[in-house]
């Protein structure tokens, strides 16, 4: 038997591998990722699934089958990638599409198809693997933008399978993202999942936004309702390893440590002036940094603060990051140029106003800059989360140092005790760093203390428990939605009582149950294959069939005029039998002229809505209309309308991103019921979608089968998923 595990899926593998003629050495690497997810990867079986890191091209046959073993044994599995696939799809796609989009760099995004290509072909391949390991009862955790596409592709082929994904970058504003050519796969290959997580608030509300306005789904807080499922979309804030930090600058303070060259070379600058202090800097070499516009602010602060001259130094450590795109080349000029140029400009005989360094450095020596920076100035114009901004707090273990941090990392939501600036205001810059160099130890201390107990509480462990939790929490939500959801057993045994059957009636509701919705509702026509199953069916023997419908008489007579079928129109005003009308109520419309105005001025207030003028009701239609707008409205044209309907013996129903005023007499169950007693029937079959479907499902008796289209709540005995399950269904019974 196998025991449960998860799945962590991410672009690259957490290791290290590489071939020295014949050898393979494989070390783990130590990334923030890696960190978290040690006990998840540890734990049973767990298994991580990534590319390694070597394309194809740069292993013959043998040492591929000597990587993957040692891969193997690191209980990882590898995803096979050619030159091609990481050229189009991590260079390309992930890195010069997605990567400037959802950071608001709308200039220099591309937006290729090839990529686009790529990036589909890479995400089947990473499925493929993931497909390939799952077995019942796992978990898969898929993590940032570079598989997108992959919970449905995993979804689609394991429903079984709790899927989870995390964004470790921004989604940007609904108005940036729908720029975006391939906006609904994107959306839709998110979906696959049970729970979304991002970093923050603002790229939670974001998304639902684009999947309010893109995919117009329902969304309730914060669970979308996708068919037969409920995601969950949540904010963890990824944290770092916080007792690894501060143990290593607690070790570093020890006075018996032994010190780096380059914590020699900052004691001796720290000791020659005691007022001297260094604010430090770090990042990769990334336009969303802000790296050229902060030596810009420096020199300002220079400039307005002259008395700080000879005083405090920038140590700029710029780690070199996609040097092959052009974007990152015409940053490191503009850089080199501008450290150039500030240090020509203010140099003298003993003092650079800034040290930069364009490399990585191992971590004992970012533990040195950390520890001997009295301020940390953090100011990227856009960034995910920024980790370098907690690890700096996490160093501090003598609650000295002021971190500045800009507004528009996602670390500022939750470090306000942070000095936050605006990184594009060079007053801001200037302002924090001179608060900054003159707050009072107290001060620093206090801010410093309050900072560092959230990191610590809420670590980058924390963070992955606490995903995996509201992960596992997903299953449970998932059994409320679909208890009522209809097996294969149920479809065979009415399709056995329907067989043996002598009397039959079949009530069938129009839209959303045997055709799916369309903007305009007009569009929304039966079509060939609808007409052949409808005709099968009333050709039967023993069977009535009677189409149930909101819509009004003309548009039914205008589709159906040649048909044989039954029909009742209008919510139950007209019916139609062996092609006669006939009212089944005396309703009044009186009413109308009063009410039509008023919803007039709400179409006038808000655009992509509009009226249908039915024989005996009024219906306001908001299903191309902002979301968000049309649900103020929808409260509003309630308020308004309440009083007025009392008096006129309406009444207002609420159905599918519509809204219908009525006479309160008629209803689709009042018609349905004179249905069931025109004859004894022993077999009644009443399908629909919508909530003016309810009054059918009430009205049947008992032994009737009521099956409701969606996943929302009903009196219904059964639920299925959607019109095309409808006719699947259908087609059983002919
Ligand atoms: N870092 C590193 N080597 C260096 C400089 C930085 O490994 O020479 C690490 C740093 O400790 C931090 C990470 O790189 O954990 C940067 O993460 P962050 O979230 O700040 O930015 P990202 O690069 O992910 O955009």
């Amino acid at each position: 038997m196998s025991v449960n595990k998860t799945i962590i899926v991410s672009n690259r593998l957490p290791l290290q591998i590489s071939t020295n003629q014949n050898e393979i050495v494989v070390s783990p690497s130590i990334g923030g990722l890696a960190t978290g997810m040690k006990s998840v990867h540890s734990e049973g079986n767990g298994v991580w699934v990534g590319w390694s890191g070597i394309t194809d091209e740069d292993l013959n046959d043998n040492l591929k089958k000597k990587v993957k073993q040692k891969i193997e044994e690191e209980k990882c599995r590898a995803v096979e990638l050619t030159e091609d696939d990481i050229n189009d799809y991590y260079l390309g796609f992930s890195n010069r599409t997605l990567w400037p989009l959802f950071h608001y760099f709308m200039e220099y995004t591309d937006f290729d198809n090839l990529h686009w290509e790529a990036y589909k072909r890479v995400n089947e391949k990473f499925a493929e693997v993931v497909l390939d390991t799952i077995e019942e009862g796992d978990t898969v955790w898929v993590h940032d933008y570079q598989l997108l596409l992959l919970p449905k592709l995993i979804k689609d082929k394991r429903p079984d399978v709790t899927v989870g994904f995390f964004l470790h970058i921004p989604f940007p504003s609904n108005e940036i993202f729908r720029t975006f050519p391939w906006r609904e796969d994107i959306l839709t290959g998110m979906l696959g999942s049970d729970l979304i997580g991002f970093h923050t608030y603002d790229y939670e509300r974001h998304f639902l936004s684009s999947i309010k306005r893109i995919l117009r789904l329902d969304v309730n807080f914060n669970e979308i309702s996708y068919y037969d499922r409920i995601i969950k979309v949540d904010s963890f804030p990824m944290g770092i390893d916080y007792e690894k930090f501060s143990q290593a600058a607690l070790n570093h303070n020890n006075p018996k440590a032994e010190k780096s060259e380059l914590q020699q070379r900052l004691d001796k600058h720290l000791s020659a002036d005691k007022d001297q202090k260094f604010i430090l800097s770090i990042d990769r070499m990334d336009y969303t940094k802000g790296i050229p516009n902060r030596l810009r602010a420096f020199e300002y602060f220079l400039n307005k603060y002259p008395e700080y001259k000879e005083k405090v130094r920038l140590v700029m450590l710029a780690v070199p990051s996609r040097s092959d795109v052009p974007q990152y080349k015409r940053l490191k000029r503009e850089t080199d140029e501008l450290v150039g140029r500030i240090n020509g400009e203010f140099s003298t005989v003993s003092w650079t106003p800034v040290w930069y360094f364009y490399r990585s450095l191992p971590f004992e020596n970012l533990i040195d800059l950390y520890t001997s920076s009295a301020i940390a100035l953090i100011t990227p114009v856009r960034d995910g989360m920024n980790l370098v901004a907690k690890e700096y707090v996490a160093t501090r273990t003598n609650q000295d140092g002021v971190l500045i941090l800009s507004e528009m990392a996602g670390a500022a939501k939750e470090m306000n005790e942070a000095i936050l600036i605006n990184p594009n205001s060079f007053d801001d810059f200037a302002s924090a760093i001179r608060r900054a160099l003159t707050m009072p130890l107290e001060e620093q201390k206090q801010r410093m203390q309050i900072l560092q107990k959230r990191l610590k509480r809420y670590d980058v462990e924390k963070w992955a428990s606490e995903f995996l939790k509201s992960l596992d929490a997903t299953n449970h939500m998932q059994e409320v939605v679909v208890s009522k959801k209809m097996t294969l057993e149920d479809e065979n045994e009415i399709v056995k009582q329907f067989n043996d059957a002598e009397k039959r009636l079949i009530l069938l509701d129009y839209d959303g149950t045997l055709v799916g919705f369309k903007d305009n509702p007009q569009d929304a026509k039966p079509d060939l294959e609808l007409f052949k199953l409808l005709d099968t069916f009333e050709s039967q023997k023993n069977t009535d069939l009677c189409l149930i419908s909101g819509r009004d008489k003309d548009t039914f007579k205008n589709w159906f005029g040649n048909k044989p079928y039954n029909l009742i129109t209008d919510h139950g005003v007209w019916k139609r039998e062996n092609k006669n009308w006939l009212p089944l109520e005396v309703v009044k419309t009186d009413w109308m002229v009063n009410i039509k105005p008023i919803l007039e001025t709400f179409v006038d207030r808000t655009p992509g809505t509009f009226i249908e003028t039915k024989e005996f009701s009024l219906a306001w239609h908001y299903r191309t209309a902002d979301p968000e707008l049309a649900q103020i409205r929808t409260m509003e044209l309630n308020t308004v309308l309440t009083s007025l309907v009392a008096n006129n013996e309406l009444s207002i129903l609420k159905g599918n991103k519509v809204i219908e005023i009525k006479s309160s007499n008629v209803n689709k169950g009042r018609a349905a019921n004179q249905l069931f007693m025109k004859k004894d029937y022993d077999f009644i079959l009443i399908m629909g979608d919508d909530w003016t479907d309810e009054y059918m499902f009430e009205a049947a008796p008992d032994s009737a089968h009521t099956i409701k289209i969606g996943y929302t709540k009903t009196k219904a005995k059964y639920q299925i998923k959607d019109s095309s399950r409808v006719r699947e269904l259908l087609l059983k019974f002919t």
